[in-house]
């Protein structure tokens, strides 16, 4: 792709009833594929009464029940080793093994055969397309190329793209970003933690500003920052790139993107996947704009360890207008705004924890680093923050601390004890960071 907008003019600029049509004809497809040949599934379908030949029109898709992770967690301890019986295919197509990362809990396997590897590759074909990748870029990727998906697959999709491609595997952070410096590359992928992290220490430690490299646009995933706009325009300032987000999962693919237009919100991946919003307490299907719910995905395409109306506990809305960018795919609005999990009531408040984050990037003065504890103190709840305030505002302590206090109380409806820690004494993430800690949950389970 050279001059084109589109990785694929066709499908990304279909009508919305052809898109309809679509999904229905490959969901048709994919459950019949699964109901045939994972007994875990075929189990969950038989006892809901459930069958293939039920699924005639696109409203009879929600009759096929939804999948959760945690009820998958058993099928491992099944034949065949070590995938079990939710595999659709001989274990000698499996290609390539990756697994969950477990940050909810045990982590789960995944399987995939050469050609679903092939479509992880197409589905981020389409997100590195829609954020301007074009094979004159030069690509590096500073991660730990290992047993989680991650960046993979967008390795894979630059080079297909005809990008250049650096792998910057076991480099450290320094190192890193020297390469980036000697090769000028043009644009890279991470976490948004890292990334952040990265600039700090080309800052600090090396003297380097991150915004004179050569940085054009970062993909960032993983971690739902890149859609909140403070930790987005602290990205895009610290390296003077565009910084886009992408949402995907290893048991799930790479389902959405942001595009060129930034349209505050992630375009779904229509074509090669359906994504439904479930109202939390009931279960109903939301069709309309503006009300938050939690996703129920199907991969239309991934065979070996399907994926069909998986339950993710992310939780998004529909964003109502058209994207300007000609796609016709839906967009939802604000990314992935937390997870179903996540979200929890302290003092009778509900608190997402992304809506700190949104708060602590937005003050001036304060570090990119935060942690929040929850606990439970005689009968009431309590939510200490610590944050980092920046050398240079030192001297302004107090003020950066009441303007946080203002700030989290006009936008969570909540009171905090901040704690002003020292500089850089915070935990530093590479993956995936743990800033918000719920001792409630743990002290109930003990
Ligand atoms: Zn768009």
């Amino acid at each position: 792709m050279t001059d084109q907008i589109y990785w694929n003019p066709v499908l990304e600029t279909l009508p919305r009833e052809k898109i309809r049509q679509l999904q229905l004809k490959k969901f048709q497809k994919i459950f019949k594929w699964t109901y045939e040949r994972s007994k875990f599934h075929r189990k969950i379908y038989d006892d809901a009464g459930v069958t293939p030949e039920d699924i005639r029109s696109f409203e009879d898709i929600q009759q096929v029940p939804s999948v959760e992770k945690s009820m998958m967690r058993d099928i491992q301890r099944k034949d065949p080793f070590p995938y079990g019986d939710a595999l659709c295919v001989p274990l000698e197509e499996v290609a390539v093994f990756r697994q969950t990362s477990g940050t909810t809990g045990q982590p789960v396997y995944q399987p995939d055969t050469w050609q679903d590897w092939e479509w992880w590759a197409e589905c981020w074909s389409y997100i590195l397309g829609a954020q301007g990748y074009r094979p004159k870029d030069r690509v590096f990727i500073p991660f730990g190329y290992n047993i989680f998906v991650a960046f993979w697959a967008g390795h894979y999709a630059a080079e297909k793209i005809g990008c250049e491609v650096i792998p910057g595997g076991v480099l450290d952070t320094k190192a890193r970003i020297l390469k980036i410096q000697e090769l000028q590359a043009t644009a890279m992928m991470g976490t948004p933690t890292y990334i952040l992290g990265m600039a700090e220490t080309a800052q600090s430690k090396m003297e380097i500003n991150p915004s004179e490299l050569t940085i054009e646009k970062i993909t960032c995933a993983g971690e739902c920052g890149a859609s909140i706009p403070s930790t987005k325009k602290r990205l895009e300032n610290a390296w003077g790139a565009k910084v886009y987000d992408h949402a995907g999962a290893t048991e799930i693919g790479a389902w959405s993107f942001e595009c060129q237009d930034q349209p505050g919100g992630l375009h779904v991946n229509d074509a090669l996947f359906l994504v439904e919003i479930a109202d939390v307490e009931t279960g109903n299907i939301i069709e309309a704009p503006g009300r938050r719910g939690k996703m129920i995905i199907t991969a239309l395409d991934r065979q070996a360890q399907p994926c069909v109306r998986f339950d993710s506990k992310d939780v998004i809305e529909w964003a109502d207008e058209p994207c300007s960018c000609g796609r016709t795919s839906r967009l939802i609005k604000g990314g992935v705004v937390g997870r179903a999990d996540d979200i929890t009531k302290v003092k009778g408040v509900l608190l997402a924890p992304s809506a700190i984050e949104e708060v602590v990037r937005g003050v001036d003065g304060l570090g990119d680093e935060y942690e929040v504890i929850v606990d439970r103190v005689g009968h009431a709840d309590q939510i200490k923050l610590k944050v980092e305030v920046l050398p240079e505002a030192q001297d302004q302590c107090q003020l950066v601390e009441s303007e946080l206090a203002d700030q989290l109380r006009l936008k969570t409806n909540l009171r905090y004890d901040i704690e002003i820690c020292g500089c850089e004494t915070l935990p530093r993430y590479e993956v995936k960071a743990k800033r918000f800690k719920d001792l409630r949950k743990k002290s109930k389970e003990d």
